[in-house]
Formats: C-alpha cells, structure tokens, sequence
C-alpha cells in the first residue's frame, strides 16, 4: 500500500543543511496500522508530511496506493490526496463551523451534492460518536470530540490511508485511549490502513501491528510490535519500551523494596506475549515451599499479545529458593535479580 525508497529530505535553512530524513526505506501493507516513534527532531513529521506530499524528498521515492505522490504535481496530486487523510495534533478545525459544517467541509471542496453530504455527514457523526453534538460549534467541545471530528473530516471522502499526525498529545490519558480505541474500530471496520507518528510508546503497544523507531532522521529499528518489545536492540528502543513495561517510579519503588526485604530474593520478571497468561506464580508456589510476595507490577495488551513487568518477593530455605529460581528461569518469562539477600 505505501512503499517508501530511499528517501532523503535535506533543508536548507540559514545555518546550513539539516538532513531530516536520512536513506529511509519502508512498506506499510494494506490494512495495517503503522507507527513511528521518536523523539522531537528525528525527522517523524518530515516522514508523514511527504505520504501525502506535503514535502517533497530531496531523493527517493513515495509511492502511495499506487500513485508516485512524490513526482505527481497538480491535478493528479489532488487526486493522489483523495486517497490520503490527515489528523494533527492540535484538530485543525474551523472554528466558525459547526460541527455538522467541519464535516462537510471536504465534500463540499469534493463537489458533492447537498442532500448527499447530509447522508454522509450522518454516517460519520455515528461512526465517530458524535450524535447529539452535531450543531455545536468547536469552542464547546472537549479535545476529545475535537479529535472526532477531525477524524469523521478525515474519513468524509473514503480515503485509503489515514495519517495521524501526534493525535492524541494534546489529550488527557483517558480521552486517548477513547481516540485509539475509535481508531482500532475504524481500522477493523473500514479496512483502512493507517500510518501515525509519536513519541509515546502506549500509543504504539496500543493500536499498532508495526513499529519503526526513528531517530537522527533513520530507520534504527523495525518490526512487529511485540517482537520489538521482546528483543528491543537499540538503546532509544529499550528506553521507548521501558515507558509502558516498567511501572512509573521504578527506581525508587525498588530501592524502597531493598530497604523493606534485607533477605530473600527481590526479582524483576518480564512477561511478553503468551507467558503472561499463564499461571506462573500460582505453579512458582506450588511446586515450591518459599513465600513469594508480589510487590508491583504493570501487566498490559498490545494488538499482538501481552507484556509487562512484575516485582516479586522470594524468600525461604536457600535450597527451595535455588530451586525456585531454577523454575523461574525455565518459563517463558524475563528473569532479574534486583537483590540477593
Ligand atoms: P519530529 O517530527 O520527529 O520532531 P521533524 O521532522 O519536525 O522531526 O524535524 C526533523 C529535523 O528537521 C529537525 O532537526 C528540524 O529542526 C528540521 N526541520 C523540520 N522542518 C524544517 C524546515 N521547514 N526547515 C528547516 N529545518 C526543518
């Protein structure tokens, strides 16, 4: 569906050129929901804006359900767009339209017929879940229905690529997840493929199958979601990863534990995919005569399976605690030793 080649964009700007994307090669298959992380200046939006031919690379190519959006030029460009839908951010929206009116806006560009829109701006207020508010105007909505209204906007003409440009970093934690659950809906729903960019890496483990992790303008890391938060290789990609598997205030949750148990075993075990469904702390005591005391943890789902991180206690006779660790270490499951009382 998208197929990136060798993509180079440099700007030239006072103080020199700044390669902001460097050599990038990717393909997004159709249906697909793709992201890319990265910090602020790893060439994240400078990499959207071209899948729709906002910038032009300085080389390569951009193919984009068929069309060379970055050699097409004006009328087949438009068209090209038809295909391609954008959320940002901060919603874009106009702010002296209602909600019903923010709607229409790209059919009404589209030249479809009035009592047409009115049929298809019904369908994407109820697809977004917007019934009720259609007549308010954006000053009255929460930046959670904002963000709904971009995406009914977005997806008013049928595009088959939706690019979502940081969509949820102005919302709450709460109304984020709403927006990614809307947009996992829309992907099932619709069959659309969609390509976003962050720096949070919930919204990746959320909603994506892929990831690519971007950083100094490249491609430094790549693959299915929970393959890349089993075996992350780069150093940025271990930090990304670490935002959602280790629970908040790590460090000092742990150093407050050393202090609590001076003897036993404080461990670190790390789930990914089917190991943390199973059973493993009821079999862990069971099979073995040591007390185990959960501690924290943070379990959680990724489109492909679950991962997350748990803190335990172990403590008893030096031999059942060698055996348990034994046990520990033949499960499917990361083991870390954080203390050795
Ligand atoms: P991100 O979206 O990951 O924050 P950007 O694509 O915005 O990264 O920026 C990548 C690099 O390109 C940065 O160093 C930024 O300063 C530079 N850059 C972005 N847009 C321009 C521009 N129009 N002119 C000059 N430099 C730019």
């Amino acid at each position: 569906m998208i197929s990136i080649q060798n993509v180079k964009k440099i700007y030239s700007s006072k103080n020199g050129q700044v390669v902001a994307v460097d050599d990038v090669n990717l393909q997004i298959k159709e249906g697909e929901i793709f992201g890319v992380i990265g910090y602020s200046g790893a060439g994240k939006s400078t990499l959207i804006r071209m899948l729709n031919g906002l910038e032009l690379p300085s080389e390569g190519t951009v193919t984009v359900a068929g069309n060379e959006v970055s050699k097409v030029k004006g009328e087949k460009l438009r068209k090209a767009r038809h295909e391609i839908s954008m959320i940002f951010q901060h919603f874009n929206l106009l702010w002296s339209r209602t909600v019903r009116e923010n709607i229409a806006f790209p059919l009404e560009i589209a030249g479809v017929a009035s009592n047409e829109r009115r049929t298809r701006v019904d369908e994407l207020i109820k697809l977004v879940g917007l019934e009720g508010r259609e007549d308010a105007y954006p000053s009255q909505l929460s930046g959670g229905q904002k963000q709904r209204v971009g995406i009914a906007r977005a997806l008013a003409n049928n595009p088959k690529v939706l690019l979502c440009d940081e969509a949820t970093s102005a919302l709450d934690p709460q109304t984020t997840d709403s927006i990614l659950e809307l947009l996992v809906d829309i992907n099932a729903r619709l069959g659309l493929t969609i390509v976003l960019i962050t720096h949070e890496m919930h919204v990746i483990r959320k909603i994506c199958h892929q990831v690519a992790v971007m950083e100094s303008g490249q491609i430094v890391e790549m693959g299915p979601v929970l393959d890349v938060f089993k075996h992350p290789k780069q150093s940025i990609t271990k930090r990304f990863v670490q935002q959602v598997t280790e629970p908040e205030e790590t460090k000092e949750t742990i150093e407050h534990l050393l202090e609590q148990y001076p003897q036993g075993k404080v461990v670190q075990l790390t789930f990914v995919g089917e190991a943390a469904e199973q059973p493993l702390i009821t079999n862990l005591i069971r099979k073995h005569d040591v007390s185990v005391n959960i501690l924290q943890g943070k379990i959680s789902q990724t489109q492909n399976g679950s991962y997350g991180t748990l803190f335990i206690h172990i403590d008893g006779e030096l031999n059942e605690v060698t055996r348990a660790m034994e046990f520990l270490h033949s499960q499917q499951v990361g083991v870390e030793v954080i203390s050795n009382g």
